[in-house]
């Protein structure tokens, strides 16, 4: 997981401007580990700057995946994609009530899918999700646990 001060500096070794925005935008990212979605990540910006604008949070977002800083992963929920700042391999845990996201570090390394089945893509890397309910969400009755 990369820190702020990384972060800001592949930004910077790339030729891209570093705005009080965008610092904003990377602070909040290394913050937490929540794989916050891109719309969770401009209400959070916008409540303390009130001019950032929805386009820099997703273009800044967007060069951050493309930089290698970053990795999008799919969620099946109407979240649609979370961001994630451990851009290194490794899967989630899903809650389908509340929608955590949690990372999970372990090694599947029999994981592999016969020639004939991956459609002649060269496969690069796979990522699983383990859907389920968090611990709060089990222990709660009928309202959602707000992670
Ligand atoms: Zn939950
Ligand atoms: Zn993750």
């Amino acid at each position: 997981m990369l820190t702020l001060e990384e972060l800001i500096e592949l930004f910077r070794r790339n030729g891209r401007k570093m705005t009080p925005q965008r610092r904003a935008i990377l602070a909040l990212l290394t913050q937490s580990d929540a794989h916050p979605t891109a719309e969770q990540i401009y209400r959070q910006i916008s409540a303390t700057m009130p001019d950032v604008s929805r386009a820099t949070v997703y273009n800044t977002l967007r060069e951050l995946v493309t930089l290698g800083g970053l990795s999008e992963t799919f969620e099946a929920g109407e979240g649609g994609l979370r961001y994630d700042v451990n851009a290194g391999v490794h899967h989630h845990l899903f809650c389908t009530r509340c929608h955590a996201l949690v990372d999970v570090h372990h090694d599947f390394a029999e994981l592999a899918l016969p020639p004939e089945k991956t459609a002649g893509y060269q496969i690069e890397r796979y990522q699983i999700i383990f859907y389920g309910l968090c611990p709060a969400c089990q222990k709660s009755t009928g309202e959602i646990h707000v992670p």
